[in-house]
């Protein structure tokens, strides 16, 4: 069987579109039931499917993620994952976006994250008569980035470097092989993470059994509740890579010792419910010399 597809390129969604006799975003709509048959929710069976265009001219899909046992607030919405996929892919910027439902008022506070979210175009193909709509109709009078943050502070989707170390002395603890290299991509995902309100970043490295490894960097909403953690974008990239929950045999989350907001004991809950034969290592980082720049 093929494995699923989460990407599709440039080159390929323009074909596509001419193909059918459409622009590429009106080409998005008929990839929706491909996102939906993507989503995983045990817990509504309601799949969601979100499909976006990024401005490299990329096709990105999405899909809802649930997890049986644990509080509803640890699903992963189709938009969110969408915007994973992006930031997994460094894409800079969304464009359009095809989605099966109307996006929640989290989803919709999800995206001020981005660079002039309000511009994002949005299409429902549940509605009648389905027509591209820009986010500033859907979230008008919105709280943002620009409530909390300076206009020089990266967003979602822009380039972040946290600064993050590990502690001089820290070759000391004796990790070695896997552990080694599941500290060191949990780091690299770390000091890609979007979390400024907070200023606690954090990211999350996974190994399957085949030792593939797995990035997921925190990623933070000025609305806080819509922030999505390190283990969830992990799972994004896990899923994304082919992977399977079951598949998970080891992962690290690296995050700032004395952080005010720690993922430790959400993110090993997660990890519990969908792997057993997970194990699971916090090591703490702290900042280098040059640190947060602003
Ligand atoms: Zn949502």
């Amino acid at each position: 069987m093929d494995r699923p597809r989460f990407v599709i390129d440039a080159a390929e969604a323009e074909s596509m579109a001419k193909q059918l006799g459409l622009t590429v975003p009106h080409l998005l709509p008929s990839l929706v039931k491909s996102a939906q048959a993507l989503a995983r929710p045990p817990i509504s069976n309601f799949s969601v499917g979100a499909v976006g265009l990024g401005s490299s001219g990329r096709i990105y899909l999405g899909a809802n993620l649930e997890f049986p046992g644990l509080p509803l607030h640890h699903s992963v919405h189709a938009e969110q994952f969408l915007v994973t996929n992006l930031f997994l892919n460094a894409e800079p910027h969304l464009r359009y976006i095809a989605v099966s439902d109307a996006p929640c008022g989290h989803c919709r506070q999800f995206l001020q994250e981005t660079r002039g979210a309000s511009n994002i175009e949005v299409l429902i193909t549940g509605q009648d008569e389905p027509n591209y709509i820009p986010v500033s109709q859907l979230l008008p009078h919105r709280f943002g980035p620009d409530d909390l943050l300076t206009k020089d502070v990266p967003l979602l989707l822009e380039s972040h470097r946290n600064g993050l170390g590990f502690p001089n002395n820290f070759h000391c603890n004796g990790e070695t092989g896997n552990w080694d290299l599941l500290k060191h991509a949990a780091l690299e995902a770390a000091n890609k993470s979007h979390a400024p309100y907070s200023r606690c970043p954090s990211g999350v490295a996974l190994m399957d059994s085949e030792g593939k490894i797995y990035r997921g960097s925190y990623m933070e909403s000025a609305a806080y509740n819509p922030s999505l953690g390190p283990v969830q974008a992990a799972v994004v990239a896990l899923l994304m890579g082919g992977g399977e929950y079951e598949g998970i045999v080891a992962a690290v989350l690296v995050e700032k010792e004395g952080a005010v907001v720690k993922q430790e004991q959400t993110a090993r809950l997660l990890l519990q419910s969908i792997s057993t034969e997970c194990e699971f290592k916090v090591f703490h980082c702290s900042l280098n010399m040059d640190g947060f720049r602003e």
